[in-house]
This record gives C-alpha cells, structure tokens and sequence, in this order.
C-alpha cells in the first residue's frame, strides 16, 4: 500500500494562513502565500493538481477543472473538521509533522550528534529525534514541534472522527515477511522514540546454534518460555509447543500494566502462538482500544484474530520489506512522534 500517494495537497487562499499551517502539521502539502492572488491560487491549483482552500466565493466560483472547498467556521480547529469532513481526510495517509510549518517543505531526520551547537543544551539534553527543513533550514525537535499542537490537533480530527469519517490511527501495525527485521525495526524505534514503552517482545532460545523455543519478556520485568520444541502442551505450533502459563503470566499483565501507564505500548509480536489464549486475545484488544499509541509486530498470515487487528480502522498497517527497511523505520518514527506527547522532565533515557 502506498498510503501517502493518496493525500491531497492544498493551496489556500490568503484568509486561512493558519488552516495551511495546521494541515502541515498533520503532515500535508498545504501551499499558501499571503500575497497570492486569486489568479495565482487558481493556476497553482490547475498546475499543482491542488485542492484551492478558500473563504472567498470569487476564488470559489471558477471555471477551471479544479477542485474548490468553501471553508466554514472561524477557529481553525472548525475549519480544520470541515475540511476534513467534506474530503473524507485520512489523517492516517500522512506523517505528522513532517513538514516545515514556515515553508511547507518536507523535514529531513538530523543526527542528533550534528546539532550539538544549533541547539539550546537543555533542549540538546533532553531530546532525542531532530529534523531540519532543508529550504529554510529551521531545526525542530519534539518539544517545539509536537506537543503543543498534539492535543488540539486530536481534538479536531477526534470531532471529525464523529462526524466526518475520520479516526486517529494511533495503532501502527508492522508486518512482513519472517526474518524481514520486523523485531528490529520495533527495536530501533522504541530506542528512537525514548523512555516511557511498556509492553512484551519476544525472542528465539537458542541452544547449540539452533532454536528450540521462543521467550516472551515484559519491558519491565519478568519473562517465561513462550514455546519450546517438544514441550507437552495441547497448543502445537509446527515443531513448538505453546505454554499458555507463561504467556499469561507474563504477557497479559504486562499488556495491563502498560495500559495504565505505558507512554507507548509494544507488542512483538502478535501471532499464531500467542493466540491460544483467549485472555490474552482481550488484553491486546484492550490495548489497541486504549488512548495509549501502539506499536506492534503482526504475523503476516490470515486468521479470524489477527483479520480484525489489521482491519480496524485505528489502525496503521506498514510493511517493511528487504529494499525499504530504512523507510518503514522513519515511516514508523514519524507516525508515532506525532502522536507521542514528550517523555517528562528529565527523562528521554
Ligand atoms: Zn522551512
């Protein structure tokens, strides 16, 4: 799937400035100059294949082939759920704040290490993902960027969510194909995306260079056997037999602690052994049901469960493939950033 291929771009009209900026925080391409003409918004419109935004019926009544939404309401947030309404906007098709919301460039990720001078210490202490706009090279980082917009944001599409079709995709799915490195893109983004993650990975046992079982592992503590070849045990995957003890005495509460007070909940990985256990079935749905972000690891296979995880519309599905890991682990950075308010005072561990 090809999610941001299906995001409109935008050009609005010299009244809604602030509208621009907000759909760049959410990650669109949304054109604006306070100084362009009606004309000029039109043939940006035709040449750009843009959406024109606008208050002004005179920008509105054209007879070029373009697209024209009217925008109702004062506050941004009402223009924002307006828009929203009257597209169908998936906020799940875009990458919040991977925009400059000066210039409407798209941000390129900084190495931390290359800003140790650019930014303020306190700042270069406390934060650990950065980007630049390459067109106005204005740095930022989460504090700036994310969290005073977070809120309000959710709120607007929360209330587009009622009533224009829109959801906030707080669940991002990672799938592919076994081996593909789904466990170390989960790794490298929960290292990228700072303290707060609780939740359960899994693991291989290995044992004279080959495997014969699997782990499972709370973030914060305990951890059990998952499977083991020749384990005795009515749940029989392929050489593996499943021990419903451990993954109930380590997974579910681990899923219920993070529930009530993870900044980021992790599941690695939810698949066929995992689901013999009906209770633990219900802590992962309560997890993606929470207002908690996930961030998940699912089998690539067909079942009833695993069906419905992928098919809820909270849900973000990213497939990570040998040629495009690098990608998919920004893709999923970015989605989460925006989505993640920023660890307490002095954490980011
Ligand atoms: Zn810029």
């Amino acid at each position: 799937m090809s999610p941001v291929g299906r995001a409109p771009a935008f050009v609005a009209d010299a009244m809604l400035g602030r509208l621009a900026k907000a759909l760049r925080m959410l990650g669109y391409d949304a054109s604006y100059r306070r100084d362009a003409s009606d004309e000029e918004i039109r043939l940006t419109a035709l040449r750009e294949r843009r959406v024109v935004l606008t208050r002004d019926r005179e920008i509105a009544a054209t007879g070029l082939p373009i697209r024209v939404v009217l925008v109702e309401g004062d506050r941004v947030a009402d223009q924002l759920r307006h828009v929203a309404g009257v597209l169908g906007l998936d906020p799940g098709a875009v990458v919040p704040f991977s925009r400059c919301l000066l210039c409407n460039a798209p941000v390129v990720q900084v190495e931390r290490d290359a800003l140790r001078d650019a930014v303020p210490p306190y700042v270069f202490a406390t934060q650990r993902r950065f980007a630049r706009c390459p067109s106005c090279g204005r740095v930022y980082w989460a504090a700036t960027h994310v969290e005073r917009a977070r809120r309000w944001l959710g709120d607007a599409l929360g209330a587009a969510g009622t009533g224009g079709g829109c959801v906030v995709r707080k669940n991002v799915l990672v799938t592919g194909r076994p081996g593909v490195g789904k466990t170390t893109l989960v790794r490298a983004a929960v290292a990228r995306l700072g303290a707060g993650a609780m939740g359960f990975v899994t693991a291989e046992i290995r044992e004279g260079g080959e495997r014969v079982g699997f782990s499972i592992a709370a973030l914060d503590g305990p951890s059990g056997v998952l499977a083991r070849v020749g384990l005795d045990s009515p749940y029989q995957v392929g050489r593996y037999g499943v021990n419903r003890a451990d993954l109930e005495r380590v997974g579910v509460p681990a899923l219920e602690r993070a529930v009530a007070g993870a900044r980021l909940i992790v599941m690695d990985e939810i698949g066929r052994m995992e689901l013999c256990s009906e209770a633990f079935q219900r802590a992962v749905h309560r997890a993606l049901d929470s207002p908690v972000p996930v961030l998940a690891t699912v089998q690539d296979r067909s079942n009833e469960f695993l069906d419905a995880v992928r098919a809820r519309p909270d849900a973000v599905l990213v497939r990570i493939t040998e040629t495009d890991r690098d990608a998919a682990l920004w893709r999923v950075v970015g989605l989460l950033d925006g989505l993640l308010s920023r660890p307490p005072a002095g954490g980011g561990a």
